[in-house]
């Protein structure tokens, strides 16, 4: 199965001179890439590192809540024991100067797996909501151990680039207290923002001034096109999938009485991926011990059914990480809010763990269904920055810099459209089968001469400053001027891949 996998991504295209072109040394800080999006981070190197070579202790991690200090150390400590499966970079740091920890994890931690999908956790975004600071650090503990034992963890390494944050607000959770399951001392960054309501907006202005942790997470997502993401919460229990925010005018601001006032004012505010959405946040949900149940965190509250629901359905709000993710970048993620208390004694710590393990992982695998390739030109070369959507879902995404794409998709069968600068568009029909994802390449002829060359989703300058989603239908000028099928849909792998979802 693992070897099916590979061959598949190797002999889609040609790539023998295309390596990653990122520089890696083990460590610390992400310098900034001059050409924007498309390429990867780099490494410069961390002096503190060397500490923690040739550490000959057993790898273990308890279950405790470890302070930035002793965050640090632990994912040190791993980046050095495990330089084959791990790397660790910051991709800046907090107002107070800690630094915002990603730890990758995969079979290929320095560089870009050119077909392989790139996902992404963050963790305590909010300070006081510490489960998933602490479940996360379990899950890197965890691949990393798996990977020599588990052959579903070892597959899922070797075909997918794993980045966990544990922490995006470290600073937050410093000044949090172990034990307090509500209030807002810790939720904030250390300057007062909500980095939750700190992320530009497609439905709303958004005047908060962007904060460093806000500023470097934008940053990454720009360097690195992640396919899937799961932000974590605390406070509730239930997978919470876009859009949070609503085209209606806001009813109710924050006070005591809004939570109860929306839960009859809010409605629905579904994107055109809501299928998908639904299905990555039922995934968490009936992979939970007990999300997909829908039991209530208090007992005058009411429970979600199955564990998931829209965003702005519970409560609208802008400025959220998840519809930035999803209009800007194309990438689906989903907001896991995975404890009723938001910071609970350790000593429960080992249940949220067991309770979560499969869910973290199950989800992650996800971003190997639907369709994959590569954009390329007549002689086989990629084309970065075509502009891609499937057909009736207005919400755009981009090629790579070796003209890879990704997009989740349920069974069925779907148009892609494809624009790019100085060729002539194209429509593909493809099909996507449940067992294995869909490999789709696309060839772009060039255009002839005066003829139109910007599609609906090209931008001169590129991306990502403005969305990628886009309101109402696509005008007739403005869809594909040449259709035609170019389906190069994997097959014959169903007696080689077994299923790997559920
Ligand atoms: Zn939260």
């Amino acid at each position: 199965m693992i070897f099916a996998w590979v061959l598949l991504a190797a002999t889609s295209l040609a790539f023998a001179d295309e390596q990653a072109g990122v520089q890696f040394s083990l460590g610390a800080s992400v310098a900034s890439s001059p050409s924007g999006s498309g390429s990867d981070i780099s490494f410069r190197d961390d002096p503190e590192q060397r500490t923690y070579q040739n550490v000959e202790e057993p790898y273990t991690l308890d279950f405790n809540y470890h302070n930035y200090d002793q965050m640090t150390t632990f994912l040190r400590q791993t980046s050095a024991k495990f330089p084959s499966l791990t790397a660790l970079y910051s991709i800046g740091k907090s107002v107070q100067g800690r630094d915002l920890w990603v730890m990758v994890v995969s079979a290929s931690p320095y560089e870009h797996m050119i077909g392989k999908p790139d996902v992404k956790y963050i963790g305590n975004i909010h300070g006081n909501e510490a489960v998933s600071r602490e479940l996360l650090l379990h899950l890197i503990h965890y691949l990393i151990t798996g990977y020599s034992t588990d052959p579903y963890v070892r597959w899922l390494l070797e075909n997918t680039r794993i980045h966990i944050m544990p922490s995006m607000n470290p600073d937050g959770f410093e000044v949090s207290k172990e034990g307090a399951c509500e209030g807002g001392q810790g939720r904030y960054n250390a300057l007062g923002f909500d980095l939750n309501r700190n992320f530009p907006d497609y439905f709303k202005q958004n005047n908060r001034r962007t904060q460093p942790e806000t500023k470097a997470v934008k940053e990454w997502v720009s360097k690195i096109q992640f396919v899937l993401s799961g932000s974590l919460h605390g406070g509730a229990l239930v997978a919470s999938y876009p859009f949070d925010n609503t085209p209606n005018s806001r009813i109710c601001r924050s006070s005591a009485l809004c939570s109860l006032f929306q839960s009859y004012a809010s409605a629905p505010s579904l994107t055109p991926d809501d299928d998908v959405f639904k299905h990555l946040s039922l995934t968490y949900s009936t992979n939970h011990a007990k999300m997909s149940k829908g039991v209530a965190c208090k007992p005058s509250a009411s429970g979600f059914q199955r564990g998931i629901t829209n965003g702005a359905a519970w409560y609208p709000l802008t400025g959220g990480m998840q519809d930035y993710n999803y209009v800007w970048y194309g990438c689906m993620e989903v907001t896991l809010e995975i404890s009723c208390c938001k910071f609970p004694s350790a000593r429960e710590l080992p249940r949220y763990w067991e309770d979560n393990k499969l869910a973290l992982i199950k989800f992650l695998a996800e971003a190997h269904r639907g369709v994959h390739g590569f954009v390329m030109d007549e002689n086989g070369n990629p084309i970065e920055k075509a502009a891609l959507k499937i057909k009736t879902r207005d919400a755009g995404f981009k090629s790579t810099k070796y003209g890879e794409f990704w997009r989740i998709l349920l069974p069925g069968v779907y148009k892609l459209e494809v624009y790019a600068d100085g060729y002539v568009p194209r429509e593909v029909e493809f099909m996507v089968v449940a067992e294995h994802p869909t490999l789709l390449n696309v060839t772009m002829h060039p255009a002839k001469v005066g003829s139109r060359k910007d599609g609906p989703f090209y931008r001169p300058g590129g991306l990502p400053q403005q969305p990628l989603y886009h309101h109402g239908p696509v005008s007739q000028q403005q869809q594909a001027q040449e259709s035609g099928l170019f389906s190069s849909i994997s097959s014959g792998f169903n007696n080689l891949v077994t299923n790997i979802f559920g």
